[in-house]
């Protein structure tokens, strides 16, 4: 039997409460086979992005052919880009393989303000967008990327249908920034869906968007429609918020 593998392509945070480790383990845990690719390498704690260094070009395309060598790959989850040059080479990827779901996450910033994709990568993530299932910003994320296709404004509604419509991708603007913490908006063109979502009084969780969207691919991967896939997404990681513990410096983690 052939299994359908997919394909993380994101940074590699030791913690393991975002980036690869937490995308890999999450999709695993839904019994979806993740293969995983670091684009970076970190250094952190549970609350700062000591370093980061991103990966060769060269490291990045062999590991990739080697893996294509081996399985057949279905999705691919994009996190932290590092750079133009991995940019490029994701693009090609996402460009040439029959994928059936591309979800990008675009992690521009940790949450305590670290660089984590360049400016000069997310001019090559424009190009990706359009080919993507779904991208799942936050309010400043959107209004970053809404920028790049010339969409100006503050309104997480008209950020979220105008970049949906420009790209032809569905965005999920996720809510952990706004006053409306833990409710999600989904964006197909002109229509909209809203997810409400339970609120972590205090607690500064690490790695939620990661988490979010590696449980939304595997729930499509497993053949559930997008909008029913956000939905038990987002009741796992509700569950996993629950289950959550604080690290020596204080921040959240989800629990496994
Ligand atoms: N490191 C990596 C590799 C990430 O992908 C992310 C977020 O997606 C972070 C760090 C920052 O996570 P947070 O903003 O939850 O601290």
């Amino acid at each position: 039997m052939t299994r359908k593998a997919v394909l993380v392509l994101s940074g590699l945070d030791p913690t393991g409460g975002a980036g690869l480790l937490a995308d890999v383990s999450i999709m695993r845990a839904e019994q979806v086979y993740a293969l995983g690719i670091p684009t970076a390498l970190t250094v952190q704690t549970g609350r700062k992005v000591i370093r980061t260094r991103g990966v060769s070009k060269d490291y990045f395309r062999d590991s990739l052919q080697a893996l294509l060598e081996t399985f057949r790959v279905s999705g691919v989850k994009i996190g932290m880009v590092p750079s133009p040059g991995i940019a490029r080479e994701i693009f090609s990827i996402v460009r040439d393989l029959p994928l059936k779901y591309v979800v990008w996450d675009p992690v521009l910033h940790s949450t305590y303000g670290t660089p984590l994709t360049s400016d000069e990568a997310l001019d090559v993530l424009k190009k990706i967008l359009p080919l993507c299932t779904l991208a799942t910003p936050n309010l400043l994320e959107l209004k970053q990327i809404s920028s790049l296709f010339g969409i100006r404004g503050s309104k997480k509604e008209m950020l979220g249908r105008e970049l949906s419509q420009i790209s032809g991708t569905s965005i999920l603007v996720t809510g952990g920034h706004g006053k409306e913490r833990g409710t999600d908006y989904l964006f197909h063109g002109r229509c909209m869906a809203t997810f409400p979502g339970k609120v972590t009084q205090g607690k500064d969780f690490h790695g939620t968007g990661c988490t979010l969207s590696s449980m939304i691919l595997a729930h499509l991967v497993k053949g559930y429609k997008l909008e029913t896939a956000v939905k038990h997404a987002k009741k796992k990681l509700e569950k996993r918020l629950l289950e959550g513990f604080r690290s020596i410096d204080g921040r959240w983690f989800m629990g496994v």
